[in-house]
């Protein structure tokens, strides 16, 4: 699969704003296809999710996509890669969707990697990385 637009998000949600003023729509173009799929199953799953929403006024705008020279997170963090989404839900706890999908793994066939929840108070952070488990793998960020 290499190409693929979300049902439940738009562009501004997924990349900082001097991305989104670079490329616009074409943004797209640097956002992994398979980390779109799961954002949608997870926003079918509990409902409204949000990532981004500088957009609206709102203070989070490195949750997707982030710039490659940015301070936030890790060097090499898959967030610069397009394959990585911090995810805040209305209706459940990160600690609820954590659990949730590493006991339904199935319904997340994209989803390769989580952070341990224990890091990440308000959010869920997942990613499609590469790796060579054969389950999903919980990382310490
Ligand atoms: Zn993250």
């Amino acid at each position: 699969m290499n190409t693929y637009r979300p049902e439940f998000f738009r562009i501004e949600e997924l990349v900082t704003p001097a991305i989104y003023s670079a490329r616009g729509e074409r943004a797209w173009e640097l956002l992994q296809a398979r980390a779109l799929v799961t954002l949608d199953q997870l926003r079918k799953r509990f409902g409204p999710i949000t990532v981004n929403n500088w957009h609206i006024g709102g203070a989070y705008k490195e949750s997707g996509l982030r710039d490659y020279n940015t301070p936030t997170g890790a060097a090499l963090s898959q967030h610069k890669f397009g394959g990585a989404f911090d995810c805040k839900s209305r209706n459940v706890t990160p600690e609820e969707m954590h659990s949730y999908i590493l006991s339904h793994p199935s319904e997340f066939p994209y989803l390769t990697t989580l952070e341990d929840v224990a890091y990440t108070p308000s959010w869920l952070h997942f990613d499609g990385r590469n790796h060579d488990r054969n389950q999903i793998w919980v990382v310490k960020p």
